[in-house]
């Protein structure tokens, strides 16, 4: 952790640092584009985010998974936090200068832009930019308990694609009733001898086709009206505590392992009325690139993909951005 920078000198009073590339987020998608806007003697600075909660920290999602086993290059599987630690010494190995803290503003109406850390209301920025790549990523809902930091990638999991293969023969819940939660109980019915989809209302949000999938799925059951009030066990998921939402009834559920499939939110707001976003919040990026509405910004990762949501892709984009921005800084005539 040599290469980290401490963050709380303020600048406030010095003219705001400059980069050609200032890359905002450190997944993979961020430290993918440091690793190569770095190797192109572009320099960049990472911001790469500082922790505030355990679901919210550095290095991204990959930072609540434990062992990564479909990232290609380690055969034996290797831990999320070790691949971040070893992405984030592979971009600081060619340069990238990163930087433990969060944006708090960003005006990317003129060029160069302008990026504040700290107080927004700060005269000036802390760092300016010719390019800026976001890779601030997307959070998964979370059901708010307490239970939930303690046991997140050690049987509680936001993501089957990636941790199902740890189940199997094993019974499992999924929590939700849209199409990702569906889409996640089919999936890990391949591994698990029995899933439980816990859903609040007796009535799914899911496609009519996603339910009928479910439906025929001798392996999915179905607890209907009922919330999940605790994850049971200190050191991994033995159990959930759950509430019947007509009667208060309570029971417990015996599993293993826990899905929450309750969506995704986009980390957006700092670029709310700036940057084009969906319906959703995601950024919208041109087709087959990382390009925005904002000549000279780029989005990679999960901040502009809700399909895909996987390491590797996120890597995938991080490198089309850094392409993108280090080929648009080159053909730039301003
Ligand atoms: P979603 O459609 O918003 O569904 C979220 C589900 O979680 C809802 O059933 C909701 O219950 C439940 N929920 C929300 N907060 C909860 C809480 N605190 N406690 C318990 N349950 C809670 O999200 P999504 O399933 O992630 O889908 C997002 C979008 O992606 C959708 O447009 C979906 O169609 C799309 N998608 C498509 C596919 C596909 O086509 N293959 C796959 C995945 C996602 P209520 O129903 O009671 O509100």
């Amino acid at each position: 952790m040599s290469e980290q920078h401490s963050t709380n000198e303020s600048p406030a009073d010095d003219a705001p640092s400059h980069r050609e590339v200032v890359i905002i987020g450190s997944g993979p998608a961020g430290l993918t584009a440091a690793i190569y806007t770095a190797r192109a003697d572009l320099a960049p600075l990472v911001i790469e985010g500082e922790p505030s909660s355990t679901s919210d920290q550095p290095g991204g999602q990959l930072m609540l998974t434990t062992e990564v086993e479909n990232f290609p290059g380690f055969s034996e599987g290797i831990m999320g936090p070790q691949l971040m630690t070893e992405m984030r010494a592979q971009a600081a190995r060619f340069g990238a200068e990163i930087v433990t803290a969060k944006v708090s503003r960003v005006e990317l109406a003129e060029r160069p832009f302008c990026i504040w850390i700290g107080d927004p209301e700060a005269a000036k920025p802390t760092h300016t930019a010719d390019a800026v790549i976001v890779s601030t990523g997307a959070r998964s809902v979370m059901l708010g308990l307490e239970a939930e930091q303690r046991l997140i990638g050690h049987g509680l999991s936001t993501c089957a694609t990636c941790d199902g293969f740890f189940f199997r023969d094993q019974e499992i819940a999924v929590v939700g009733g849209g199409d990702s939660a569906l889409e996640e109980a089919g999936f890990l019915t391949k591994f698990a001898s029995k899933v439980t989809l816990i859903h609040r209302r007796d009535e799914l949000r899911a496609s009519k086709i996603m339910q009928q999938r479910a439906f025929d799925n001798s392996r999915i059951e179905f607890a209907w009206n009922s919330v999940v009030d605790d994850v049971l066990g200190e050191t991994k998921v033995e159990g959930l505590s759950l509430r019947d939402t007509r009667t208060n009834e309570t029971r417990i559920l015996p599993v293993t392992g826990v899905f929450i499939a309750i969506g995704h939110r986009p980390n957006t707001d700092l670029f709310t009325g700036v940057l084009d976003m969906d319906e959703a919040g995601y950024l919208v990026t041109g087709a087959d690139r990382s390009t925005t509405n904002v000549d000279g910004v780029f989005a990679c990762g999960d901040v502009q993909d809700h399909t895909y949501r996987q390491a590797v892709t996120a890597a995938a984009s991080g490198c089309m951005a850094a392409i993108d921005a280090e080929r648009w800084l080159e053909s730039r005539t301003d």
